[in-house]
């Protein structure tokens, strides 16, 4: 049974990666919405949908009784819309809980804490003295106006740049915030000069910065602290329970730091093509 579910796993990741609206109609799918730039928790490795929320994704849809999952891969902002209107049932996609986003979707318990993190280029200098993310911020205060920032459309990166009422971040009247449809594509734009920085997810930042030559990643001051969960169209119970249950037994059971650590030991590798 597991081999065949593998088997129709790897069938329904091709129907996702190549049609992924026609497939749509198969009810009998877990359907995935999630933008699979973002690694390690989701992201292509040739054709494949792969990383951490998808394997969370493969075990869910099993341990549901769904016949398999259906990856609907979109930009980052039309998940949320892609849960509301019913054409995906679950937002796997390094999702930060909020309270703004809570009005538009249910969230189920965290599984993953994560913080915001600074991109920029190998050879700058400029938060050498830094000691902690508020020294950070302390410092991007004082940057001459016009100073760029880019940032991946619709997450919690852009909200701190740009600063959002909604999601508590005064953000910074000298810098310039720019939204790109990927992390990777803003973090190219570091080397070729046209953004000073990138603000992103820690470990998003690390992976891509790995496949990038020439930036480098201040990870270990934290921006912002963050947690992550999946998201349910607003009073769907049935499946946020069921994911619920899911996440306790794997959290109970050591599956979920197995897969976690499995992509965070330095064997996982994410190509910039794939930005
Ligand atoms: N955690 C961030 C957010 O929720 C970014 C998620 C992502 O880009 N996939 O906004």
């Amino acid at each position: 049974m597991k081999k065949l579910f593998a088997v129709l796993l790897s069938a329904a990741m091709l129907v996702g990666t190549v049609f992924a609206f026609a497939a749509c109609g198969n009810t009998n799918n877990l359907k995935v919405a999630t933008n699979a730039y973002f690694p390690p928790f989701e992201y292509l490795d040739g054709n494949s949908f792969t990383g951490v929320d998808i394997e969370i994704a493969s075990g869910m849809a099993e341990d549901l009784g769904y016949e398999g999952m259906t990856v609907n891969n979109m930009e980052f902002d039309a998940i949320i819309p892609s849960i509301q209107s019913g054409l995906s049932d679950i937002g796997m996609a390094g999702i930060t809980i909020n309270e703004k986003r809570k009005e538009a979707v249910d969230f189920t318990d965290e599984y993953y804490e994560s913080a915001q993190v600074i991109i920029v280029k190998s050879d700058d200098t400029t938060f050498d003295d830094c000691t902690s993310g508020e020294d950070i911020e302390n410092k991007l205060k004082t940057m001459p106006t016009g100073y760029k920032i880019g940032t991946q459309r619709g997450t919690t990166g852009y909200m701190y740049s740009a600063g959002s009422e909604d999601f508590g971040y005064d953000g910074f009247s000298n810098i310039s915030t720019f939204p790109y449809t990927t992390g990777a594509l803003a973090v190219h734009d570091i080397v070729n000069g046209r953004v000073n920085a990138v603000i992103i997810d820690k470990q998003p930042a690390i992976m891509i910065a790995q496949s990038v030559s020439g930036v480098k990643v201040i990870s270990e001051y934290e921006l912002t602290s963050e947690a992550y969960a999946f998201c349910v169209r607003k009073g769907n119970t049935e499946l946020l329970e069921k994911a619920n249950a899911y996440l306790r037994k794997i959290k109970e059971n050591g599956e979920l730091d197995r897969i976690i650590s499995s992509f965070f030991d330095g064997t996982a590798t994410f190509k910039h093509e794939n930005k």
